[in-house]
């Protein structure tokens, strides 16, 4: 028997030793309650088990251990340890992302530690004496809904959770009244398992594909599926998935925004059966528990389909692992710790495993092209719309021309108006794409130029017309519209630039008799009220649909015929090495979104900067990412060296800049010309703290290992320091 225990508890610190008692049985990975501080109780996972008491102190010992097995397999505990080791940060950190709040409880003292327990539920069931064959046909005729909703109920074997049935309370009473069902309580039942599915049919090119792929993944372990947008992706991944499950593996298919899961979902559900579970953070935590529980005391065969935090659920036996959309930075968690990329840490979890991963989309990212072109990645190109549908003709419209022509019309050139004009004559839609929200990036006196700014961050406030308000787009500081500026000038304050809420005014200027929605962070502030929007603009009750990058994410309408880029040049000025990939990206996932099959979209770029090369081969994949990637070889960029930014903040700017060069003097010393900075950040200030950077490039041959643990011991030192303790040190490897 050890005598002690490392436990992990869900902080930013190493694991702490605690004393393993007389008699009590502890297993590596399971869920104990321990006290840490003056009095709280945590929950931890026993991390190692050793006879090794503390260099300091005694070690108090284990409360309890919670479950009747361990809450982590040995696999869980690897990629954990590897997050933690790779991203530079705890396994604690970790651990904060990957449980559901309700398993790793917590409290003030151990009287009020509550660990999750196995709740009961309430539930329907159908009453057959209340059911007689003329009561249902009456009910079929004159209350369809309440009919369908007693064959869900018979569906699922004449008894179902009330949490899974979609419908009101005063449904479910009539019912009861009616003597046709009746609640009662239940343990919590596990979901319904994944049924075999009936699988599309696969048109010759995704037969192609999908052949590619299963060959390539005999001889290798991770496949990218290069599709341009509408090729039918998805049908592909069907029959993967369905391989995998068919052999009682787990499947977990990736998306990068919450928001793109529920339709997914549902796609998935008329192939796969209820069994399909949706899983990301804005799940409640008693449903995430659910899940988390279910699985763990399940056998495998878990369809998974969510964002990134479902890279933490415990599988048995993961065979599958889909990255959809793989290009996208929103699987890159920008904070806090750890500051993991979902996509490669995707990859890693499948490694553990023993899994498949196969990356997905339109605009591979130029890693995980390179990773196709040096053979590491298995490789399926499909280069046709499902459907025969054509790709949309990219038009470059010069915004200087037009100003001299005089012939712009506000934001919109002649050949956008003209072009919409024509669109909206013929009862097709439009999407108009602007990357800024808000009304005016910025508002500006027009005798001293003074600008109203946020007194947080050194940012200025975007202007939002509709709430009357100026707004910080960093700390999401606001204060009411003025029209003056302080030093007492007459002329009124006027917009600078404009964003999406001055594109929806102005449209509707230039065209009343158009429907126009817009969908940007101030209008889908819930996915609700992102689903109504996309819900109402694909049933076409409005004709123009204005949006920032939201727009460009897995939406699929198939009204739009035309896009309107209305601002080029703005995707391209963004200061760092990916600004052009991006932009790219953007406008070909904004393309992809066009076109139909009796008619082929067409895509019009503002630009004042026509002669860009950019837009000389902006449709051709390949020649692009060939392009992009010499450049970056060129350079020293990502793929061919990796980057790790360290950030500092503080309150104090001095002290920062005086702890920065001391970080930078240090780090100088071990990596020489491999470090660049401290530099200020072009938003140098935000929420009240300075910010300084340091960057250090490693190049691949190099031990990116060595590096990350010079690196941690270097800032660590810094933090040893008395005076520099109060500084904020994070370390974000391979930046995004
Ligand atoms: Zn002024
Ligand atoms: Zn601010």
């Amino acid at each position: 028997m050890s005598r002690f225990a490392d436990i992990v508890l869900p902080l930013a610190q190493p694991a702490y030793t605690f004393a393993v008692g007389e008699g009590l049985a502890v297993r590596i990975g399971d869920a104990v309650a321990v006290q840490f501080g003056k009095s709280a109780v945590y929950t931890g996972i026993v991390w190692r088990l050793h006879d090794t008491p503390p260099a300091k102190g005694v070690a108090k010992p284990i409360l309890k251990v919670l479950y009747d097995k361990p809450l982590l397999s040995e696999l869980q505990m690897r990629f954990w340890e590897w997050i933690a080791d790779y991203y530079m940060c705890s396994v604690g950190e970790v651990m904060r992302v990957a449980l559901p709040s309700v398993i790793k409880a917590k409290a003030h003292c151990e009287e009020e530690f509550e660990p999750y327990t196995p709740k009961r539920e309430r539930a329907v069931r159908l009453l057959s004496e209340g059911c007689s064959e003329e009561s249902l046909e009456k009910i079929k005729r004159r209350a369809p809904k309440r009919y369908g909703l007693l064959q869900t109920i018979v569906g699922a074997g004449g008894e179902i959770a009330r949490s899974a049935l979609d419908v009101d309370a005063t449904t479910l009473n009539a019912l009861c009244k009616a003597g046709m069902i009746e609640f009662f309580e239940r343990d919590y039942v596990r979901d319904s398992g994944v049924t075999r599915a009936l699988l599309p049919t696969l048109s010759e090119a995704q037969q192609r594909a999908l052949e590619a792929l299963r060959s390539g993944l005999e001889v290798k372990n991770v496949a990218l599926l290069h599709g341009v947008t509408s090729s039918g992706k998805t049908e592909i991944y069907t029959h993967l998935i369905d391989d995998a499950l068919s052999n009682g593996k787990d499947v977990l298919f990736l998306v990068p925004e919450i928001s793109l899961t529920a339709q997914l979902v549902e796609r998935l559900q008329h192939l796969f059966g209820e069994g399909v579970t949706a899983y990301h953070s804005k799940l409640t935590p008693q449903r995430r528990t659910k899940i988390f529980t279910d699985m763990l005391s399940g056998e495998g065969g878990n369809f998974i389909v969510g964002a990134r935090s479902a890279l933490f659920l415990p599988y048995r036996n993961l065979g599958l692992v889909i990255v959809d959309e793989e290009h996208d930075s929103s699987y890159k968690q920008s904070e806090p710790n750890p500051r993991y990329n979902g996509r490669d840490a995707a990859v890693m979890l499948a490694a553990i495993y023993g899994a498949k991963s196969v990356l997905g989309s339109a605009t591979p990212s130029l890693e995980s092209f390179a990773n196709h072109l040096s053979g590491k990645y298995a490789y399926a190109h499909l280069t046709e719309r499902y459907g025969g549908v054509e790709m949309p003709v990219i038009t470059i419209s010069d915004t200087i021309r037009n100003v001299k022509r005089n012939e712009r019309k506000g934001h919109f050139n002649k050949e956008l108006v003209d072009a919409i004009s024509e669109r909206l004559e013929s009862n097709e839609q439009v999407i108009l794409f602007q990357n800024r929200r808000g009304y005016s990036p910025y508002m500006e006196c027009p005798e001293c130029g003074w600008s109203p700014r946020c007194p947080h961050c050194n940012v200025n406030l975007t202007a939002h017309q509709r709430s009357g308000k100026m707004v910080c787009h960093y700390c999401g500081y606001g204060e009411p519209m003025r029209k003056h500026c302080p030093n007492g000038h007459a002329g009124e304050l006027r917009p600078m630039g404009f964003g999406t809420e001055r594109v929806e005014e102005a449209i509707s200027e230039l065209f009343p008799e158009a429907r126009v929605l817009r969908l940007d962070g101030d209008t889908a502030t819930s996915s609700s009220a992102y689903n109504r929007i996309i819900g109402a603009f694909a049933r076409h009750e409005a004709d123009i649909l204005v949006g920032t990058q939201i727009v460009s994410k897995g939406l699929d309408f198939a009204g739009v015929t035309l896009i309107g880029i209305l601002n080029g040049d703005n995707l391209l000025t963004a200061s760092d090495f990916r600004a052009e990939e991006r932009a790219w990206q953007l406008i070909m996932q904004v393309a992809g979104r066009s076109g139909r099959r009796e008619r082929r979209g067409e895509v019009i770029i503002q630009t004042a900067e026509p002669t860009h090369p950019i837009y000389a081969t902006i449709d051709n994949y390949e020649m692009m990412a060939h392009k992009l990637l010499a450049e970056r070889q060129r350079f020293g960029y990502p793929p061919y060296v990796r980057i790790i930014k360290v950030v500092m903040r503080s309150p104090k700017s001095e002290l920062l800049v005086e702890g920065s060069m001391a970080l930078g003097d240090t780090l100088r010393s071990r990596f020489g010309r491999r470090v660049l900075g401290p530099v200020t950040p072009l938003v140098d200030r935000v929420r009240g703290e300075y910010r300084v950077e340091l960057m250090l490039k490693i190049e691949v041959s190099a031990s990116y290992a060595k590096a990350r643990a010079i690196l941690g011991e270097a800032v660590a030192s810094l933090r040893r320091q008395p005076k520099y303790r109060s500084l904020t040190i994070i370390c974000d490897v391979d930046i995004l």
